[in-house]
């Protein structure tokens, strides 16, 4: 059985071309187009399962043709806006959208997160959206039967990095993060998951510096250093597919810059309406 991950927002929180900004990474991105203009950060599998929220899914909706009405669950890796825009949930209440009675939006998400919905949903909270605290490695499962392990990330707020399992398949899903904080790396070396399909944080992917060990978000070098530690403990391999992922323009590059980096190093490099099936 195959699984279909696809991506629709690829940048970090500015999006490429950044919103206001006039540096030459931005103008270039404008000139160029097609895919080095990438919005914020999303992702769904199997056109099931949303993974983050941002502002953007509205574009993602209206121009990429991101199924949302096929989706009533979204785990949300932090509050931070490029991936909870948490205002939106709202448009999901009566008044503002008809839905199918017994359609109900679940959303997993941390602490913080959790917080800011509660506050920002009032009417909606509970009642059209529900909401779930995740912890740290502390599985669920999705009522599309996913299994969702919530990873602890490397991050400004309490974000976290996802496991996600389903018919024999595993993607690891890892942005906003830097190198892993020691807590994850012993619980991935205790239960070494063989993964199929990876995904890592690469916002701050032109600074390149031997065996970096980067905080809050990672380079290249931060995302080799988690790959080769992960193929050591046989948790990926060649067989598996990895992508970079997340990225700004405060590092002068722009997708076809990324790719040609990718494309050497033997990564996908994600832009937004990638689709991969494995
Ligand atoms: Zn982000
Ligand atoms: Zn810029
Ligand atoms: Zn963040």
């Amino acid at each position: 059985m195959f699984m279909k991950y696809k991506f629709y927002g690829t940048a970090a929180a500015e999006g490429i071309p950044a919103i206001f900004c006039e540096c030459e990474t931005c103008k270039r991105a404008w000139e160029k187009g097609g895919k080095n203009i990438m919005t914020r950060s999303q992702s769904v599998i199997d056109d099931t399962l949303g993974i983050d929220f941002p502002a953007d899914t509205y574009l993602h909706i209206l121009n990429y043709g991101l199924p949302v009405t096929d989706i009533s669950t979204f785990i949300i890796t932090h509050k931070h806006s490029d991936h909870f825009y948490v205002n939106d949930f709202f448009m999901h209440s009566p008044g503002y959208a008809y839905v199918p009675e017994d359609k109900e939006i679940d959303i997993y998400t941390t602490k913080l997160g959790y917080d800011y919905a509660a506050e920002a949903l009032v009417g909606a909270f509970g009642v059209s959206v529900r909401c779930h605290l995740i912890e740290d490695f502390v599985p669920f499962v999705t009522k599309e039967g996913y299994k969702v392990t919530p990873l602890k990330a490397d991050h400004c707020v309490d974000a976290v990095i996802f496991l996600i399992e389903k018919d024999g398949k595993c993607v690891l899903h890892s942005n906003d993060t830097g190198y892993y904080p020691k807590e994850t790396w012993d619980w991935l070396e205790k239960n070494r998951t063989y993964i199929n399909f990876a995904e890592f944080d690469c916002t701050m992917c032109g600074f390149n510096t031997e065996n970096d060990r980067h905080h809050n978000h990672s380079n290249f070098s931060t995302v080799e250093n988690i790959k080769r530690r992960l193929e050591k403990m046989g948790c990926i391999n060649e067989q598996t597919i990895c992508v970079l992922n997340h990225f700004s323009h405060n590092y002068g590059m722009i997708y076809d810059d990324l790719k040609k980096y990718g494309d050497a190093k033997g990564y996908l490099t994600a832009y937004d309406g990638l689709e991969v099936n494995f």
